[in-house]
């Protein structure tokens, strides 16, 4: 079914990761600049990521031994210090995800650069280093993001949808590891209902997320995939549904043969792997198109 399995560690069948993109209100301000401070109870339900979700992750990470990549907006970063330093100090990643959830495809070349670099510049201080991966706000990779991110030194990406191992993306300033997901492993079509970020879905039970979510776990552990959830704490760290995640993670452990590990260190892996020549992975050439597509008559 896949026809280049990565050769992961210690003989692991699949590599998994849950990634929580803590996006916290910086949602909302985005989307209502206008009036979004008075928009209180949203506000409330994005806090709920960094002040009850957050801590509560770090408890079920520390318990099953875990240690996973946190995507966060630099605003973010800045604005709720506490959850970022129970971050740390569990040794995860916090990898760049926008400064205030910005869409990169609203820009030029230079607004990109511009929004990259002062997250780049929050990460490096808050952090002491500087960001190994990004993840495009709401997956919106632009035609210049490739580029960018080679140019100021990121070594993965994982924001797009192309292949269910990883894969490189290769442009005319050099390359980059692609860790891919997809909506089928993402928390906002289950669970997101939300007037004010204009988004209204059936809310789904957790025991149906969660089997969505696992249907997604038992193909890759088969086939030696990669697992990536695209997850957020103010959606999965809910009570109910977090309690439904650590019965997931449980499972997996359960499984055996499988590497938990946080994005940079999967990227260092595939990275080793390719240049020793016991990884053969997919190219894609960016930027797909170069002018818009016409059929003519
Ligand atoms: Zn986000």
């Amino acid at each position: 079914m896949i026809r280049n399995p990565v050769p992961w560690p210690n003989g692991a069948r699949c590599a998994v990761a849950i990634t929580l993109d803590m996006d916290a209100d910086s949602l909302v301000h985005l989307a209502h600049p206008e009036d979004s401070t008075s928009r209180v109870s949203a506000i409330s339900m994005l806090r709920y990521g960094p002040e009850v979700a957050v801590p509560r992750v770090l408890e079920t990470y520390r318990r099953f031994g875990l240690r996973q990549t946190f995507f966060v907006p630099a605003w973010c970063i800045e604005q709720y210090p506490r959850a970022i330093e129970a971050m740390l100090s569990g040794g995860h990643e916090v990898a760049h995800h926008g400064y205030i959830h910005e869409n990169p495809r609203d820009g030029t070349r230079e607004d990109q650069r511009y929004w990259l670099r002062r997250g780049i510049e929050v990460i490096e201080r808050v952090t002491g280093k500087r960001p190994r991966g990004w993840r495009a706000p709401l997956y919106n990779f632009s035609d210049h993001s490739a580029d960018l991110l080679i140019e100021e030194g990121f070594v993965y990406d994982a924001s797009l949808m192309g292949d269910d191992v990883p894969y490189v993306l290769r442009t005319e300033r050099g390359e980059l590891i692609e860790l891919p997901s997809h909506w089928g492993l993402d928390d906002w079509p289950p669970y997101v209902h939300s007037l004010d970020l204009d988004y209204v879905m059936q809310v789904m039970a957790p025991e149906r997320a969660i089997e969505g979510f696992k249907a997604e776990f038992e193909a890759m552990w088969e086939h030696r995939g990669l697992w990536i959830a695209v997850w957020h704490p103010f959606v999965s760290g809910r009570l109910a549904r977090w309690r439904a995640v650590e019965t997931l993670i449980e499972h997996m452990l359960g499984r055996g043969d499988v590497w938990f590990a946080p994005l940079e260190e999967i990227a260092a892996h595939v990275r080793r792997c390719i240049d020793d020549g016991t990884y053969a992975p997919r190219v894609d050439h960016l930027p797909y198109y170069r002018e818009p597509v016409s059929v003519g008559r």
